[in-house]
């Protein structure tokens, strides 16, 4: 059989004809009674059957009710899936706004804490930046324990006198510290 006639088989064969029918044109001089083109006749028509057969399987009501459930349950799944992730992407979120509000608190504390050291220091005439505990200090090489320099009276009454005015026996205020109230006086 040449190429053109194979492809006219194939043609023939693919709209739904029989085998049987285009032989005499294909292979003149033989004809279907042939007992070898007969048994290919018939293979060929089993083989359209079954494959009749698959194709209206798959359209029967059972396979696409099962193919139905298939899909619905593999959707399902990527939906539980999505539900997961997003619920885990939602905890994550909150525990960074969680970090970022205690890490603002912190960072808050630690500035107030440092501006109230460097009130202390004002007050006490210390080194602001190490209190005379670094010998490589740049603004006192480690000599800047308080009373190094000369106290702010002002800082000093405000932060310092309030304390020494407890003493039993006062230290000598310096100039700003007033006098000691009687009635708070400590035991
Ligand atoms: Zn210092």
């Amino acid at each position: 059989m040449d190429q053109a006639a194979l492809s006219r088989l194939q043609q023939h064969l693919a709209a739904g004809g029989q085998l049987s029918e285009v032989l005499p044109e294909l292979l003149p001089g033989q004809d279907a009674d042939n007992p070898a083109l007969g048994l290919l006749s018939q293979l060929l028509a089993q083989r359209q059957e079954q494959l009749a057969a698959h194709l209206q399987e798959a359209d029967s009501p059972e396979f696409s009710q099962a193919e139905e459930l298939e899909r619905e349950r593999l959707l399902e799944a990527q939906a539980q899936q999505r539900a997961e992730e997003l619920q885990r992407a939602e905890a994550r979120r909150e525990r960074m706004l969680r970090l970022r509000e205690r890490f603002e608190d912190m960072n808050a504390e630690l500035r107030w804490s440092r501006a109230l050291l460097d009130e202390l220091a004002l007050a006490l005439g210390a080194c602001p930046t190490c209190w005379g505990e670094e010998s490589h200090c740049r603004l006192c090489r480690g000599r800047g324990h308080p009373g190094f320099l000369t106290p702010d009276p002002e800082t000093f009454a405000r932060l310092v006198a309030p304390a020494l005015n407890r003493q039993p026996s006062p230290l000598s205020p310096l100039a700003a510290a007033g006098p000691i109230p009687p009635e708070r006086t400590m035991p």
